[in-house]
């Protein structure tokens, strides 16, 4: 790939993390006082993430933040309902970095730990090209 000066530059990996946010005003982010919450809450994580990695070689912060509202029915992100982990569903358009995998089986969201006990037990039919991690 080339830079917009001509030098050529390799390919780089992008490496994504999340971080569950409980803002103390509640979480409607069309509300000033989450806004805030969250614009400080932003600077102090961009400033502790390159603080943390600055002694990395390899590594340097893309500062990009993305805000989901998790449980909102818009937002592709359910909580396994034997542990409370949040997920996303792989066959939906709109899955979200960071989150493992849910799957619907029996009328409940789980966790790609808890759906592979549940094939593993019987209690969930197999699907066709089940896996086992
Ligand atoms: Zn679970």
């Amino acid at each position: 790939m080339k830079e917009p000066d001509g030098r050529e530059r390799p390919n780089e990996l992008l490496i994504t993390t999340s971080f569950l946010v409980l803002p103390p005003g509640g979480t409607d982010t069309s509300e000033p006082e989450v806004q805030s919450f969250l614009e400080d809450l932003v600077e102090q994580l961009r400033q502790k993430i390159a603080a943390a990695v600055m002694e990395l070689p390899h590594v340097s912060p893309c500062g990009n933040y993305h805000f989901a509202e998790l449980g909102s029915e818009e937002t592709n992100a359910h909580r396994c309902q034997q542990c409370g982990l949040w997920g996303t569903d792989d066959n939906q358009p709109d899955t979200l970095d960071g989150l493992m995998p849910v799957y619907f089986a029996n009328d409940r969201w789980l966790c790609n730990q808890h759906y592979e006990m549940g094939v593993m037990n019987g209690t969930i039919p197999k699907p066709d090209g089940w896996w086992q991690s």
